[in-house]
Formats: C-alpha cells, structure tokens, sequence
C-alpha cells in the first residue's frame, strides 16, 4: 500500500486555502486506497505552539490521519545520511555564492530567473580555503541533466529545470527540497498532492529522489486559494482561518462546507466528497475568495468563491 501525505510548515494559522490543499490530499489517497500521513515541515520558521493548532484545525474539519505525525526536526540523521552518500558518490559541492553574486552572475540566455550559473562548481581546492574563510558554505548537488520529466495528474508530463539546487544550507539546516525528498522516500509516499506553486520544483525533486534510490512519486498540484487581487490567500485577507470564521458564526463543518462546496463536491460529510470525489474533474483554476467586507451581512457568505 502506498501513501499520500499533508506536510503543513508551522509558521502559523492554517487558512482556508491550506485546508483546502489538506482536504484534496487527503481525497487523493483515500480514493486511492492509500494511507495518509502528516509530516510536519518544522525545520524553518516554526512557530511556538503553531503545530498544536494546525492539527487541532485539520481534526476540525474532520480529517484524520495513519500513524503519528513526523517532525523534519526529528529527522536530521536521515538527512545526513543522504548527504552523505550524496558526498560518497562526489555529487555535492561548497557554494560560496550570496544570492546577491548569484543575481548577478552571468548565466544561460534562457535560464529561469534564480538558476544557479554554476560559479563554484569547478573551485580549485586552494580557491575554497581561501573562500571558506569569508562565509560559510552550502552544499550544491552536482547534477547531471539540465531538465526532468514529472507526471503529474492534474498537469500531465510537466518537464522542468534542474540546476545544482542546494541540498544544505550555508547556516548547516537541510535545504527543503532534500527534505522532502528524503521524507517521501523513507515513508514510503508514492502521491504527493500539494499547491501548483511547487511544481516548478518538482522535477529537481525527482531527480534527487531517483539519484538516492527512491521511487519517484506520483504528482498532483492543485490549485491555491487567491485573493480579490489575484494574489496568494494570507490571514490579512480577512476571515480565512477557522478562528476567524468562527467569530463570523461560521464553524469548522461550515469551513468545510465551502471548501467541499469550492470542488464541486457534496458538502455533507467527507465521506459523501470521498464518495463523488474523481480526480479529472477537480477545477483546475485558483479559488477566488471575495473578502469585501460590505458582503457582510448582505445574505452573501464571506470567503465564498466568486
Ligand atoms: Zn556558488
């Protein structure tokens, strides 16, 4: 049996859109006969007291989960494990580079914004010693093709840039995307379902996880949650978070309402959602909330998708 997951970073209040993404993984592996399991991303920007809350508000809405739930921060032997053998095989190397240089710096006529250029790539070791004195280093994975296909359930084959991403940070934390990818690959997570703003990452994230032995999970990056503006769903948008609905009158099954509702779904129960759930049909457009608050009060529910 295979599994699917919801790995929230506790950073703070889960919103509407987070739940959403929570409620559609969730979907994916129940339909799909597989477990699902809850990972906590806590290795950056965890926030005091934020983990209890966004799984108390994931319970809420009447999600449960296999097993107990991970911590990254539990987990550095498993990434320095991979590391390591990633250091075995001579696929990683020192970058000495401020993203400042990496700005700068030269790089391929048709290379995504971002992309690493490669600078200390082929350092001599005396240039190294010299530069480890001034900053210290992160570590870059050599790689060995320029792009990688994923398949993806929502996107198809969705082909994408693979540069020598970073793998450990210069302040020692693992980089996230040697994270993820040691975590899927360690549980046994063959569906990863998550918002479409990390599917430009995707494709270095199979290559890494195929390079450590791992299989390469089925992807199914679903829409976010905008606001009025077009932009990415955040707390200051207004009644977005569970705590807010509910000074609203709106409580965690009317949360989920709206969001059942957002996917064209039964809003009844998960259990009626899971029953009509069809992965083709899933809106591939963002959820558009209006967040007037003139809406207040004129019969039209605050957060509804316009
Ligand atoms: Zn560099």
């Amino acid at each position: 049996m295979g599994a699917g997951r919801f790995a929230p970073s506790p950073s703070g209040d889960l919103h509407l859109g987070n739940l959403r993404t929570a409620i559609l993984a969730w979907l994916f592996a129940r339909s799909s006969e597989r477990a699902f399991l809850m990972r906590v991303e806590d290795l950056d920007r965890a926030r005091a007291g934020s983990e209890e809350l966004q799984l108390a508000d994931l319970a809420a809405i009447g999600l449960s989960w296999d097993g107990d739930v991970v911590r990254q921060s539990e987990r550095s032997g498993h990434y320095a494990g991979a590391l390591d053998e990633l250091r075995d095989r001579e696929m990683l190397y020192e970058c000495f580079c401020t993203r400042r240089d990496i700005a700068e710096a030269a790089s391929a006529p048709h290379a995504a914004p971002g992309t690493y250029p490669g600078t200390c790539r082929n350092l001599t070791g005396t240039e190294r010693a010299a530069k480890r004195e001034l900053r210290p280093a992160a570590l870059r994975l050599r790689t060995e093709v320029g792009s990688f296909a994923v398949a993806d359930q929502l996107h198809g084959t969705y082909t994408g840039a693979v540069d020598d991403f970073v793998v450990l940070r210069n302040d020692g934390v693992p980089a996230y995307n040697l994270a993820v990818v040691v975590d899927d690959g360690l549980q046994g997570i063959d569906q990863v379902v998550r918002g479409d703003d990390l599917l430009s990452s995707a494709p270095r994230q199979a290559y890494l996880a195929q390079l450590l032995g791992y299989g390469i999970p089925g992807y199914a990056h679903v829409p976010l949650a905008l606001n009025s503006h077009g932009k990415r769903l955040a707390k200051r948008d207004g009644a977005v978070t569970l705590a807010q609905l509910a000074v609203l009158g709106i409580d965690a099954d009317g949360a989920r309402s709206m969001i059942l509702a957002s996917l064209g779904l039964p809003t009844a129960s998960l259990d009626a959602a899971l029953d009509a759930f069809e992965p083709t049909s899933l809106p591939t457009d963002p959820w558009v909330f209006t967040t007037d608050p003139n809406a207040l009060g004129t019969g039209k529910t605050i957060g509804w998708p316009s």
